[in-house]
């Protein structure tokens, strides 16, 4: 259903990982000149903060077990607002197509007949390991790497994800939403056939003022999680370039709030 009387355009940007230095240029001008602006929880106070201050906020944030809006809510927010507005910013963290239901959105934004477009942001999994001083793939260490979500949990975790063949294909292991099933996950790895001694890193709000890591094996890094009282939001680094961090944490760059 194409609705001709539609004036707006939904633009779904990716905020990055919470640095605003991270933030595309693109986006902040899109921010500038919006109408209106839905956002998620994640989005740092510094890129909201670049929001044009006549543009209507809508905080659409969602965070596990406290949902502030709904998925269809949200969406359907999106299509009313593009009838009456130019510029409709959906504002996701990270970027918008990495476990950011991006493309779910966009598809019921065509579906509508609403023009949309994709501006993408640095996803956590690739920021939070370098501000950490981890690179993903380094010479003689790692040459492949996987983005997986460890999300399968909340009570009853079925492994629909084959961590088998992650486990053997992939030198390098990145997990979002991984912290509250992380005991599980490292069970399957290890019957996959990694060793207890491969090192992990757990990086909790990355690239922002907060950001804290610890590093371990997998024997050992569900107890220092729990030592440090370590929670969500934080990505999961598994393989050999973790030991990079103990050299390379050194030039972590400085975050503007
Ligand atoms: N679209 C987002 C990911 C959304 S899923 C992106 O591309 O980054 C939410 C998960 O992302 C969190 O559970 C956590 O695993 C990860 N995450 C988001 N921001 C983070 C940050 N600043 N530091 C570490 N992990 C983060």
């Amino acid at each position: 259903m194409t609705d001709q009387t539609l004036l707006g355009k939904v633009y779904l940007i990716g905020a990055g990982p919470g640095d605003p230095g991270l933030f595309t240029l693109k986006g902040k001008t899109l921010l500038e000149h919006a109408d209106v602006v839905i956002y998620d929880a994640l989005v740092s106070p510094g890129i909201l903060a670049m929001i044009n201050p006549q543009a209507e906020k809508i905080n659409a944030g969602k965070r596990r077990g406290r949902h502030s809006k709904l998925q269809g809510e949200t969406t359907q927010l999106m299509i009313e607002k593009a009838q009456d507005h130019a510029v409709v910013v959906r504002l996701k963290g990270g970027d918008p197509f990495v476990f950011g239901r991006g493309g779910e959105e966009m598809g019921d934004l065509v579906e509508a007949g609403v023009a949309v477009e994709v501006i993408p942001g640095i996803t956590a999994g690739v920021a939070a390991p370098a501000y950490a001083g981890i690179p993903l793939t380094h010479r003689n260490i790692s040459s492949s790497v996987t983005f997986v979500t460890g999300h399968e949990a909340a009570g009853k975790y079925r492994p629909k994800i084959n961590w088998s063949a992650i486990a053997q294909g992939s030198e390098t292991i990145v997990i979002y939403m991984g912290i509250h099933n992380l005991e599980n996950i490292i069970g399957e790895l290890l019957k996959a056939g990694l060793t207890p001694q491969t090192p992990i890193a757990l990086v909790r709000w990355g690239t922002c003022p907060e950001q804290e890591e610890i590093t371990g094996s997998l024997e050992t890094i569900i107890e220092k999680m729990k030592e440090a009282d370590f929670s969500a939001p934080a990505v999961a680094i598994i393989g050999h370039v973790v030991d990079l961090h103990s050299v390379l944490h050194q030039c972590r760059p400085k975050v503007a709030q």
